[in-house]
């Protein structure tokens, strides 16, 4: 379907990055935005507020409620998703279909449920789950990044419980062991099928 709407791209040069919270994918995401400038990297819309040293339009759009809901009727997200019953977030189809249609490879760094959605709107995509070490390298992960009170990352690791068991669905499993390692993995395999 990618290679029909848009000829010369080939499977895999979307890529999509998923896990389970405090695993490090927005590390790795950010790694990749540094070292790789050849990638884009989608910046997704939320409709939480911005933490502390995050900027519009880089880290996310920041949008209000209503804003989200027009870029939903608009049909103008990719997919999107609720996460962590708290706010929303979607990736802006726009920008992905112009990286794919000027030939350049594409990251999303997402949760599952928005995982599954690209699967469906575009099956060529790579979806890639990133994996912790350990269970409980994951757990000091989340408790040393220190952005969640006891509650909310009680609830987060109980929802990682139930996401790590989907890591099977997916094409590729990258472990984070090491940032910069597992961020040459997820581009090889933009490599491995693009071009
Ligand atoms: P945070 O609020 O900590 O930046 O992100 C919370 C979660 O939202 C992370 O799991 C992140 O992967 C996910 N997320 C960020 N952008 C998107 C998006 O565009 N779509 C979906 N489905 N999830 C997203």
């Amino acid at each position: 379907f990618i290679a029909e709407r848009y000829p010369g791209t080939a499977r895999s040069r979307l890529v999509v990055l998923a896990g389970p919270t405090a695993v490090g994918k927005g590390t790795v995401a950010a790694y990749i935005r540094d070292h790789y400038p050849e990638v884009h990297l989608s910046v997704s819309a939320t409709t939480r507020k911005p933490r502390p040293g995050e900027q519009h339009e880089v880290n996310y759009y920041f949008v209000t409620d209503d804003e989200f809901d027009g870029l939903i009727e608009g049909d103008r997200l990719l997919e999107h998703a609720t996460v962590h019953n708290a706010y929303r977030y979607g990736t802006p189809r726009e920008p992905i279909e112009r990286a794919l249609a000027a030939g350049d490879s594409a990251l999303l760094e997402i949760d599952i449920q928005g995982a599954r959605q690209v699967r469906e709107a575009m099956p060529e995509a790579t979806l890639v789950f990133l994996l912790p070490p350990s269970w409980d390298e994951l757990v000091r992960r989340l408790v040393g990044r220190g952005t969640e009170d006891e509650e909310e990352r009680e609830r987060r690791l109980r929802t990682a419980k139930v996401e790590l068991a989907a890591a099977d669905e997916f094409d590729h499993r990258v472990v984070n062991d090491d940032v910069a390692r597992a961020a040459q993995e997820v581009v090889d395999l933009m490599k491995i099928h693009g071009d």
